[in-house]
């Protein structure tokens, strides 16, 4: 079977234990405002856009079948999203990087053989292979093909996912996965839903499960200023720390704005333009507010 892939990074630090390959699934469940990788909510190929990097050179335009690639009369390009049917073709031609398709087919066999090439970095690490997204279990067969590919080769696996995930999807999943990165993004369900799009609720079933079953789970808590760094939210943070044995470690993720271009390549309007990077400091701050 084959899904799509946005990105398979390697020599990943911050998604898990040790040096690891992260595995980027396309498409997603939820829809954070705050999201640095929008290119993951479709499961859909799609054609970024970055003008700042665009010279007029005309290349896009020669090569595409639909005309989706005009000039006017100052030389200024323009991209019809509406006639794309993200075939690739001038991502390819385009000589400077304006350009790029978003969302590669791959089989659990091409997966492999990427992730295979630093296994013996995870082996002096103590690192391995992390699947994230998007929502990787929404690729579910082709998630434990590698899952079970990387447990015949003694990779050590950790599934990065937002909790929607179905019960007995979660099942399957439990002996596969070695840590779980399981993101908590507000503790208000009227307010979760707000700024993700879905439900809170099926987020703690996932994290009651994860425990009755004595999973190891990492929480990865996204802290965006305005929607979700209050006392409450940290206070509950805290709660579920204390009463959920399973939870090995929880981090702060503290807002960045290194998706905003993204959005704007994506021709996708940008909720939270006006919010800067978080500093250090606050980070700190933050991350002592939910310390033991
Ligand atoms: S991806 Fe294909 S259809 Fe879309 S604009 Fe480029 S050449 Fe045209
Ligand atoms: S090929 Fe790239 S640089 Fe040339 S006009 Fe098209 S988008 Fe701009």
């Amino acid at each position: 079977m084959n899904s799509l892939i946005f990105d398979i990074q390697r020599f990943c630090v911050y998604d898990g234990p040790g040096i690891r390959t992260t595995v980027f699934f396309k498409g997603c469940n939820m829809r954070c405002a705050w999201c640095h990788n929008p290119e993951s909510f479709s499961t859909a190929p799609e054609l970024l856009y970055r003008a700042e990097k665009c010279v007029s050179c005309g290349a896009c335009a020669a090569v595409c079948p639909h005309g989706a690639h005009t000039f006017d009369d100052t030389g200024i390009h323009h991209l019809d999203r509406a006639k794309c049917t993200a075939c690739g073709a001038c991502a390819a031609a385009c000589p400077n990087g304006a350009l790029e398709l978003s969302g590669r087919e791959m089989t659990a066999d091409e997966v492999l053989a990427v992730i295979e090439k630093d296994k013996k970095y995870y082996a002096s690490s103590g690192g391995g292979v992390t699947f994230s997204g998007g929502e990787a279990s929404l690729h579910f067969d082709l998630l434990v093909s590698l899952l079970e590919g990387c447990r015949a080769r003694g990779i050590h696996t950790a599934l990065e996912t937002n909790g929607l995930v179905p019960p007995e999807r979660l099942q399957t999943l439990l002996p596969l996965v070695d840590l779980f990165l399981l993101d908590y993004k507000h503790s208000d369900p009227v307010e979760h839903r707000r700024w993700t799009g879905a439900p809170l609720e099926p987020v703690l079933e996932t994290l009651r499960a994860l425990d009755r079953a004595g999973a190891h789970v990492a929480l990865r808590c996204p802290i965006i200023p305005g929607v979700n760094d209050t006392d409450a939210h940290f206070a509950a943070i805290r709660a579920l720390k204390k009463q959920y044995g399973c939870i090995e470690s929880a981090e702060i993720m503290a807002y960045h704005d290194i998706g905003k271009t993204k959005w704007d390549a994506l021709g996708v309007p940008y909720t939270l333009a006006a919010l800067k990077t978080v500093s250090p400091e606050l980070k700190r701050r933050w991350m002592a507010q939910i310390a033991d």
